[in-house]
């Protein structure tokens, strides 16, 4: 399908950024919402095969405290997500189920070929996302997902979340920004669509080091993004750090600040796939003010509208 032409601020909306919603609603023509499943991963950086003890600041849920049930069929968990999504959109939503927990190509490529069936043979799907490391696409993998590609809507989420190796250590992350431009060239050189991840306020991160992250992404050829703010979460490395006093919480105004510039310089044509992180109420311990989100999104709308910039006016 070609690219819509995108124009800023959006006609419908007034958003000065290119937000999925209404980038999915122009490519299938009413609204598309995404479904979240867990496929029952593991992650190579939990089970010893890349590191132990996961990033720092991932929750026990593997970083997918939204999605279903592992112990439920995809099936089950896809009927579930769409009867609760259609109390809020109705029946006329399309869907795009999505691969969330854990590392969702982590395993035989016959169980990704079950799962992402079944996931695209539910009813009124037009697509499919899967969220991985980058470290866990190989060549037949990629093969796989450019065949898909092929076939429908597909967008694979690699977890970058800094281009700076020191930081990415001191988080565990145990990839470097080298492996993630591997995972990225497999999966483009066979036309996938690829949306990165990135975390704002990690550990002895400046913006200046976030900002960087930015620029060389938009050197890239991505088709969306995922900013997250980094939420620190009960029982992780990361809480115990800043409860420590190890590093600081970036503050609302610094992190809407450094969202605004991110969007100048990312290019137009990449979606904004989201701008702050879902953090469980239950288990935040800071920065509590993200929880008010709807505060946060209009603070970015209102700073963009104040500098009168729109998305990729530094591009
Ligand atoms: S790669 Fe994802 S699932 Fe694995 S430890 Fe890191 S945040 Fe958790």
């Amino acid at each position: 399908m070609p690219k819509t032409e995108v124009i800023l601020p959006d006609p419908e909306t007034g958003k000065r950024y290119n937000a999925q919603s209404s980038c999915l609603k122009a490519r299938f023509g009413r609204k598309a919402v995404k479904i979240s499943l867990n496929g029952g991963f593991t992650c190579p950086n939990i089970d010893g095969t890349k590191g132990t003890g996961g990033c720092t600041y991932c929750s026990a849920k593997g970083s997918g405290d939204f999605g279903g049930d592992p112990r439920d069929s995809i099936a089950e968990q896809f009927r579930s997500g769409k009867a609760a999504l259609e109390k809020k959109w109705g029946t006329d939503a399309v869907y795009i189920p999505y691969f969330q927990a854990n590392t969702s190509t982590y395993a035989p490529l016959s169980r990704l070929k079950r799962l992402y069936g079944e996931a695209l043979a539910q009813e009124n799907v037009v697509g499919l996302a899967v969220s991985t490391r980058p470290d866990c696409i190989s060549a037949k993998t990629a093969d796989y997902l450019g065949e898909l590609a092929r076939q429908t809507y597909l967008t694979v989420e690699l977890g970058l979340q800094t281009v700076h190796d020191e930081t990415a250590a001191r988080i565990n992350r145990c990839h470097s920004y080298g492996d993630f431009l591997t995972g990225y060239e497999l999966l483009r050189r066979r036309g996938v669509n690829v949306t990165v991840h990135i975390i704002n306020g990690l550990p002895g991160e400046s913006r200046e080091m976030m900002l960087e992250t930015v620029r060389r992404l938009s050197k890239l050829d991505i088709h969306g993004i995922k900013i997250h703010l980094l939420h620190m979460i009960r029982g992780t490395e990361t809480a115990r750090q800043y409860l420590n006093g190890e590093f600081a919480a970036m503050t609302m105004e610094e992190y809407v600040e450094t969202v605004c510039d991110q969007l100048e310089l990312l290019p137009k044509s990449v979606m904004i796939e989201r701008l702050t992180g879902d953090g469980d109420r239950a288990t935040l311990v800071a920065p509590l003010w993200s929880m008010d989100k709807k505060a946060v999104l209009n603070g970015i709308d209102k700073e963009m509208r104040r500098r009168g910039s729109v998305q990729g006016c530094r591009f």
